[in-house]
Formats: C-alpha cells, sequence, structure tokens
C-alpha cells in the first residue's frame, strides 16, 4: 500500500534522511517511533508529496507520489504536525474550504457532517477554530485529513501537547479509524504507539534503527541477560568499573535517576550480578538498586536512541 523506497534527504550540509526503505501493509497501523529530530515529520512530507527527496522514491498503491501525484494524493489524508487551520473560520466554514480545495466529488454536507459526528466535534461547528482547545483543534486537523475518505492516514506527532484524557480520546479514535485506514503514525513517545500500533519502524539521526513488529522486536531472543542497576558515585568512574568485569558485553548509562545516582544496563553472557557486587565494592560507589531486566522494546528504544552502545 506504501512503499518508501531508498529515500535520502540533505539540508544543506545536514543529512536529515539517509536512504530509509520500508514498506505498510494494507490496513496495517505503522508506527513510527524516533526521537525528535530523527527524521519522522521529513519522511512524513516526503510520503505526502509535500516536500520532495534528493533520492528514492514512494509508492501509495503503485502510483509514484511525484510522477502521478493527482492519483498518489487522492488517497492519502494528512495530518502534519501543526495542522494546517485557518484560525478565524469557524471549524464548519474551514472544512467546506478544505473540501472545495481538495475538489472531492461527494455530497459536501452530508460527508463534513459524517466526519464531524465520527470525531464528536459537531457541537463546534459554529465556533472559531481560534477559541477552542488544543484537542479540539487536533481533532479538527483530523476531520481535514478525513476529507474525501483516503484510504490512507498520515498522522504527524497527533498527540503532543493534549493532555492525558485528550490524549487516550486520540488514541481511541486512532484505534477506530485503523479498522479501516492503512495508518502511519509518528510519535517520540514508546507508549504511545504501543497503545495502537501493529509494527514499529524506529529511526534516529536519518536511518532506520529497526523494524518489525512488536512482538518480533522483543522476541528477537537474544540469549543475554540484562541487568538494571543503580549506582552512586561519579558516572564515567562507575562506567569503567563495570566494563573491567569479565563476560560484559554493553554498558548503557541511562543517566542521573536522584542525585549523584546514575542508572546503568548490562548486557552480559551470563547472570553478572554477583561479579558487579564485587566490583563496585572494591570501589568507594554504592549500589543502590540491582534488578535483572526482560528486553523490552523500552530497553531497545534506549538503547538505540541512547546512541551509547559500547
Ligand atoms: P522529527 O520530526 O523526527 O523530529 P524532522 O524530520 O523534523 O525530525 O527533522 C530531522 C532533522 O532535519 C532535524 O535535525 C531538523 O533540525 C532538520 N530539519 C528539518 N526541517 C528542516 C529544514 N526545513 N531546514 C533545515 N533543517 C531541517
Ligand atoms: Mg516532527
Amino acid at each position: 500500500m506504501i512503499e518508501v523506497r531508498n529515500v535520502s534527504k540533505r539540508y544543506g550540509r545536514h543529512q536529515a534522511l539517509d536512504n530509509i526503505s520500508f514498506k505498510v501493509k494494507k490496513g496495517d497501523i505503522l508506527g513510527f517511533l524516533g526521537p525528535n529530530g530523527a527524521g519522522k515529520s521529513t519522511t512524513m512530507n516526503i510520503i505526502t508529496g509535500y516536500i520532495s527527496c534528493d533520492s528514492g522514491e514512494v509508492l501509495i498503491d503503485g502510483k509514484n507520489i511525484l510522477d502521478e501525484p493527482k492519483e498518489a494524493k487522492s488517497r492519502i489524508g494528512y495530518l502534519p504536525e501543526i495542522p494546517p487551520l485557518y484560525n478565524e473560520m469557524t471549524v464548519r466554514k474551514y472544512l467546506e474550504f478544505m473540501f472545495r480545495l481538495k475538489r472531492i466529488k461527494l455530497p459536501m454536507d452530508e460527508h463534513i457532517s459524517k466526519i464531524c459526528t465520527d470525531l464528536s466535534i459537531d457541537d463546534v461547528g459554529e465556533r472559531i477554530i481560534n477559541h477552542l482547545s488544543k484537542g479540539y483543534r487536533q481533532r479538527i486537523g483530523l476531520a481535514q485529513a478525513l476529507l474525501g475518505d483516503p484510504p490512507v492516514l498520515i498522522l504527524d506527532e497527533p498527540s503532543v501537547g493534549l493532555d492525558p484524557a485528550q490524549i487516550i480520546e486520540m488514541r481511541n479514535l486512532i484505534r477506530k479509524l485503523g479498522e479501516n485506514h492503512t495508518v502511519i503514525l509518528s510519535s517520540h513517545v514508546l507508549t504511545e504507539i504501543q497503545a495502537v500500533c501493529d509494527n514499529i519502524v524506529m529511526i534516529n539521526n536519518g536511518k532506520i534503527a529497526a523494524a518489525g513488529s512488536i512482538d518480533h522486536l522483543m522476541g528477537t531472543g537474544r540469549d543475554t541477560t540484562i541487568v538494571r542497576i543503580i549506582i552512586e558515585g561519579r558516572e564515567q568512574g562507575i562506567m569503567s568499573a563495570l566494563k573491567g568485569i569479565d563476560g560484559i558485553i554493553r554498558v548503557t548509562s541511562l543517566g542521573e535517576t536522584e542525585r549523584g545516582c546514575y542508572e546503568f544496563r548490562i548486557e552480559s553472557k551470563k547472570d553478572i550480578r554477583r561479579a558487579v557486587s564485587r566490583a563496585v565494592a572494591r570501589t568507594d560507589y554504592a549500589i543502590m538498586l540491582m534488578q535483572p531486566a526482560g528486553q523490552s522494546l523500552e530497553d531497545i528504544y534506549l538503547e538505540i536512541i541512547s546512541g551509547n552502545n559500547n
């Protein structure tokens, strides 16, 4: 349904996207996960034909977004990071305006009313957009994306700036839309993605860092053990003490958790807890917590975005 093939994009000397490829099957909800600045919005702007790429191509239902823009774009509803709202218009007038702009051939009043009902915004149809809360404004942006019944929805961080109740509302909405749309949903928050998505593409520094179903990503079945540990002391000093232990594959620093205490994630071939305990005992540092941890999706994500692997 959506195919991104070897797409690269530079802004001046900054390589924002470096040869990324992925596919989204019809009916999937794909989570596009990555920290701020990873290249999510750039990718979405390219998929929707909003900006061009330097190399590579994007196919929507087999239609190249640059060669057949009309056919490809009519299949996509896009909610950009900053929704294109006309703040001084009423909700209804704005949706009518966008309907005409998109040259949609459906009965207008009926179509807009249906979308407004589905998104629970029919009570604000006559209100000026600028006077509405962020939660409403985000749903109006979504309504705009749904005009013309496109089979594909591209949603760029739709939950940013919403309060917890609105986030849950938005999540339920996306889940419901996912029942009859192919969706790409971007976020820098793992739980956000985990709650609604079947498959995940993780992006970092303009490169795909991991991809697959949640089960696949979690069960990449390492025959290693992972321990989370919090130690009081100097971060670098602790790091070198830990790295000196026999059998350690990787130590990742997760930062300061409380004053003077640092959390680390230790990956090793065997149960390393006794050796860690002895190694720390030979220093002035103190173990505040040590806990075996599974390879959760969060571990994988942290590992990828910490960029501190060794
Ligand atoms: P994300 O959406 O994952 O936060 P973006 O795609 O917005 O990331 O940005 C990726 C990188 O490209 C960032 O380093 C950002 O600063 C840079 N960037 C994005 N848009 C522009 C632009 N128009 N001009 C220059 N640099 C840009
Ligand atoms: Mg972004």
